[in-house]
């Protein structure tokens, strides 16, 4: 999608910290981490936000949850724990309209969040 910037960086136009690459997926570092390990997993494809999905995503949607798995075992948070996260909307602050998961991870995160 034009003038997306997550299509920029599945595209390679834009830089980012890849940490890895899938066949539907691409997952990389945060520019502005909230945890040691703070991740966003994005499929190649552009996807508005999670509201945006029907049953058609159901295989990539299958490898951004084994890549957010993997990226937390990656990182040596699998056993501490970590938490997945899409924000969809104004209320909870999405500002990226192309569909990511958050893997936040390396401390002990706050619930509820404020
Ligand atoms: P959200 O509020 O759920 O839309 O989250 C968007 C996330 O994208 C934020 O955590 C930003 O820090 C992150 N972000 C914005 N621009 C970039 C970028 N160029 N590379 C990596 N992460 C980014
Ligand atoms: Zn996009």
């Amino acid at each position: 999608m034009a003038d997306c910037l997550f299509c920029g960086i599945v595209a390679g136009d834009v830089p980012a910290d890849v940490v890895q690459r899938g066949q539907h997926t691409v997952a990389f570092r945060d520019i502005n981490p909230q945890a040691p390990t703070h991740v966003l997993v994005v499929p190649k494809d552009h996807v508005d936000d999670a509201a945006a999905l029907d049953a058609g995503h159901g295989e990539m949607l299958a490898e951004l949850f084994t890549t957010a798995r993997t990226v937390a075992h990656a990182d040596g948070v699998d056993a501490s724990g970590f938490r997945l996260v899409f924000n969809v909307g104004e209320d909870a602050r999405n500002t990226v309209g192309h569909l990511h998961l958050h893997v936040l991870g390396g401390r002990s995160l706050e619930w509820p969040p404020g």
